[in-house]
């Protein structure tokens, strides 16, 4: 996610990197960069314009102290405006009241119906809540059979009445349920369009009158860019909303959204959906996401999701068994399944320092790849994974047939095992120095973020 507002803004930063001091005019000069930078990315230009004048506020106002050029002290005041347009310190909400109504908001195909089970999971797993949804998205055809199912995944009950239309009849008797079975937060999927109309918002409106809601959320496609915007005003001026969540941040999206919903609406941004599954949800931090648009990378964020996402113990097995020279492929297997859970490449290098260039780079790297790897071991028999070497021509032609891959990539594959093999060999004669390795790659420590995670040539 926006590279090309991080590659834009790098580049009129390095406007200043010859400049010996800031001056009105090359404050001037790569501030017109600046705001062509976020109008390219969709920033409404209002925002945009306001954005601009904030920072040239503060360029100007502040001295340059001697230990940074005039071109990184542009870039931290442009971190600094970013961080507080988007809403200054990260906060996990806390939802107040037992029960706790929650209505969420927005158009259809915003990611509505998933976000409202994603932060039920968040919610319940994080808070110790207990949470019930409530079908009220009565007009998408498969809106409530989703919910049910997304419910189910995760543990929490849902509220659904099929082929009921009523919405306001569903809403008191899911609050009425939630009350019966003691549940302490009632999120509430409500319809959305695909365009916004009256008797859309009239809905709304009633369903909020009835309800008392605390929370509005409005969820945003961060993909729409300023129509998310125009949208959320309106959602805003009928419904006074509270929060904001903004999915698929993990699509190519340009960046403008982010950065007007919360100037346009000024509810706080809660929560980001970084992909499809119901784990792809992070509390939104203003000072990553800054870092994030700047090029800065997200090593925190990439991090915890490690920490999250992995499975610590079977890392720590794979780590030993990579130490031991034991490392097998049926460990090859284990470690890509392990890699894939962090998300896709380009997900996962758009999180890295420097994500504008790199991108470009990953995007030579053939995500697909990866997969066949995958297809190829998996095609392989119990023996065959364990012992590489009795794998011969025949073996060869019938993994890469039952693989729908060549004889080419299954020989590719088995060569990548030969060359970490190799590479492994070598750690363990280097004796001594092994444990020290172990140490630092967290094969043995505990909640060792990346750590322990072997080193995948080939990708
Ligand atoms: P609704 O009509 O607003 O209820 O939208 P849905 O919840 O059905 O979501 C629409 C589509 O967007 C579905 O295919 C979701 O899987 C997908 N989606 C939702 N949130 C995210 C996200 O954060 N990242 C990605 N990549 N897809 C998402």
């Amino acid at each position: 996610m926006f590279e090309q507002l991080s590659r834009r803004l790098e580049e009129a930063m390095k406007k200043l990197r010859g400049e010996a001091r800031l001056t009105d005019e090359n404050v001037a000069d790569s501030l017109r960069d600046v705001r062509r930078a976020l109008l390219e990315a969709d920033v409404e230009l209002d925002v945009a314009k306001s954005f601009v004048a904030k920072v040239k506020e503060r360029a100007l106002g502040q001295s340059v102290t001697l230990s940074v050029t005039p071109g990184e002290h542009m870039i931290k005041v442009l971190h600094d405006s970013l961080v507080e347009t988007l809403g200054g310190e990260a906060a996990e909400p806390n939802f107040p009241g037992n029960p706790t109504l929650v209505m969420m908001v927005g158009l259809q195909g915003s990611g509505k119906t998933t976000s409202a089970a994603k932060l039920a999971n968040h919610l319940k797993e994080k808070r110790a809540r207990r949470p019930m949804l409530v079908a009220c998205d009565v007009y998408r055809p498969a809106a409530v059979d989703q919910l049910q199912v997304l419910g189910k995944k995760i543990g929490v009950p849902v509220h659904a009445e099929p082929g009921e239309k009523d919405v306001l009849a569903i809403a008191k008797r899911g609050r009425q349920a939630a009350r019966d079975a003691a549940c302490d937060l009632v999120i509430f999927d409500t319809a959305g369009r695909l365009q916004i109309d009256e008797l859309l918002m009239d809905e709304l409106l009633k369903l909020k009158k009835e309800l008392q809601p605390q929370e509005i959320v409005f969820v945003a496609d961060a993909m729409t860019g300023q129509e998310a915007v125009r949208v959320a005003k309106t959602f805003h001026e009928k419904l006074s909303i509270s929060g904001a969540i903004l999915t698929k941040t993990d699509g190519d999206a340009r960046g403008g959204a982010a950065l007007s919903l919360r100037e346009a609406t000024k509810a706080r941004l809660l929560y980001v959906g970084t992909g499809e599954g119901i784990a792809a949800f992070e509390v939104f931090d203003p000072q990553r996401m800054a870092g994030r648009i700047l090029g800065m990378g997200d090593v925190v964020g990439l991090v915890e999701r490690a920490q999250e996402r992995l499975d610590q113990g079977e890392v720590e097995r794979l780590g030993k068994r990579m130490f031991k020279n034991q490392f097998d492929l049926e460990d090859m297997l284990a470690q890509i399944r392990q890699v894939r859970k962090l998300g896709s490449v380009m997900d996962i290098v758009g999180m890295l320092p420097g994500a504008g260039k790199l991108k470009e780079k990953a995007g030579e790297i053939d995500e697909k790849a990866i997969v066949r790897v995958e297809a190829v071991i998996s095609s392989m028999t119990k023996q065959e994974r364990k012992s590489p070497k009795i794998i011969d021509g025949k073996r060869r032609a019938r993994i890469a047939k039952g693989s729908g891959t060549d004889l080419q990539q299954v020989n590719q594959v088995l060569k990548q095992y030969d060359q970490m093999k190799q590479m492994m060999q070598q750690f363990s004669k280097m004796g001594g120095k092994m444990k020290q390795m172990q140490k630092l790659m967290g094969a043995r420590g505990k909640g060792g973020g990346m750590g322990g995670f072997p080193g995948m040539p080939g990708f």
